[in-house]
């Protein structure tokens, strides 16, 4: 349906571009390099606002398709803007050159000092290639990851900078009231749905339930639970399984919001998370003080009960992939078959060992934590298929909640369908966006 309504939107894009003349002034010298400059420029334009759009965390949005998924889909309509982009500035000015008789230095000289804006929307397309290139994969693993974000914030900058151009010498909007109507309708819907999701809803979170670090405890080695006080936590309706954006406001975390799951179900007036030191700012967070403010954005995800279609559960957890599961014991009641399957490294690892006991009394749950670092073979590994199908035979009558690194997790889905676990009974949160 979102996808559907994107398509709708692109298509009315294009179709005003054809209906003021589009196809009809690609004639003459240099005619049909500027259509194509022309198109280019509207597409990629329009792409670069789904792109915000997509990361403007629109809760709706975010529970019909999921936090990861918009993450990807963002990924892939960025390299597409960039390359929509490239083709505008190439296409543009080389139909220009032709139609001048002019080489395309000269042009490009003449488009940057005679034309409103374009040395302005220049600048902003080297940003663009900036973030591009950044957010490559090779680059991406090269470069830290807040210095990406930070580089990834231009991307707002070269919008503004882009926009002025557009106005002052695109066809659309000079030539075209109807097509100038729909794009400023299309810049509002991204900048309000901006200014809406990411700033004022978060603030208003932030002010009415006043939330601070109430103590900190230490769960397994390099893992802490924070323990989080607040006001009227109840209203927020945050489920166990979802997380939150968490801004630790300290002189050197109040800049950085990191995804962090709630590792049992909120009351009225505590949350938990439960970290594991895996960088710079999980390691300083072992050590945070009671009493630091907290900022949080969410709550997000869909990896709650709400999926579960079924009493029979199997839970498989890898490290600290145990804290939405944790919270997800929660959930179930005495009719429910749970079975938690969790790896550690060493048994020193084991993160909620005394809840986990305690979750163990009951008949009706069954934990088993299995140590071992690396992701084996489908046939040896502990977590294969064999004695996957040996320790919980019935496995394709359950709904599966998976929760761990990226390999982890494809490696058990693959496992899981090996199994014959319909993928709608699959289930999974993944620790990286
Ligand atoms: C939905 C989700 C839920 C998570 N829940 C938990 C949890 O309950 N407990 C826990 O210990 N960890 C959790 N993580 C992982 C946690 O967010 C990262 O370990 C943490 O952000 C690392 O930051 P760092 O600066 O210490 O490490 P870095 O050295 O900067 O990064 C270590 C790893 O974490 C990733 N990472 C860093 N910053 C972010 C960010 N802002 N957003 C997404 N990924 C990031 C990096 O890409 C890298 O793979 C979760 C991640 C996601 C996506």
């Amino acid at each position: 349906m979102v996808a559907w309504v994107g398509f709708v939107a692109a298509a009315v894009t294009v179709g005003l571009w054809v209906r003021h003349g589009g196809f009809s002034s690609a004639t003459g010298p240099g005619g049909r390099a500027t259509a194509v400059g022309e198109l280019t420029a509207l597409v990629g334009t329009y792409a670069v606002l789904v792109q915000l759009l997509l990361m403007s965390r629109i809760v709706w949005l975010e529970r019909a398709v999921g936090l990861d998924r918009l993450v990807v889909w963002h990924r892939w309509t960025g390299f597409a803007t960039l390359w929509l982009l490239v083709g505008h500035v190439i296409f543009t000015t080389v139909g220009y050159a032709q139609g001048d008789r002019m080489s395309l230095w000269a042009q490009t000289r003449d488009f940057v000092s005679h034309y409103p804006d374009v040395l302005m929307a220049w600048v902003g397309f080297v940003m663009f290639i900036a973030v591009g290139v950044t957010s490559v994969q090779i680059a991406r693993a090269k470069v830290q990851r807040h210095t990406w974000y930070f580089i990834h914030l231009y991307a707002y900058l070269a919008v503004a900078l882009a926009f002025a151009h557009q106005f002052a010498v695109g066809s659309d909007f000079s030539n075209d009231r109807a097509a100038r109507v729909w794009w400023i309708f299309l810049y509002l819907i991204v900048f309000g749905s901006i200014l809406w999701w990411r700033v004022i809803v978060p603030w208003r979170l932030n002010l009415r339930h006043d939330l601070r670090v109430h103590s900190v405890k230490r769960e397994a080695p390099g893992v802490v639970s924070i323990h989080v006080r607040g006001r009227d936590l109840d209203l927020i309706d945050a489920q166990p399984g979802q997380f939150f954006l968490w801004r630790f406001i300290t002189s050197t975390g109040w800049w950085q919001a990191h995804p962090f799951s709630l590792s049992a179900t909120p009351r009225k007036n505590r949350m938990r998370i439960t970290v594991k030191n895996l960088g710079d700012h999980s390691a300083r967070l072992q050590r945070i003080r009671p009493g630091v403010r907290v900022f949080a954005e969410g709550p997000y995800g869909t990896f709650t009960a709400e999926r579960r279609t079924r009493s029979r559960a199997l839970l498989i957890a890898a490290g600290i992939g145990i804290t939405p599961l944790r919270a997800l014991l929660d959930t179930f009641g005495p009719n429910d078959d749970v079975v938690l399957l969790y790896r550690v490294a060493t048994a020193d690892d084991t993160v909620f060992r005394h809840e986990l006991r305690e979750f163990a009394r009951a008949d009706n749950l069954r934990i088993h934590v299995i140590e071992g670092n690396e992701i084996g073979d489908d046939r040896t590994d502990l977590l294969g298929v064999s004695l996957l199908e040996r320790n919980v035979p019935d496995v394709a009558t359950r709904d599966c909640f998976v929760c761990g690194p990226p390999a982890f997790l494809d490696a058990l889905k693959r496992r899981l369908a090996i199994l014959g676990v319909p993928r709608h009974q699959i289930h999974y949160e993944r620790f990286q966006l």
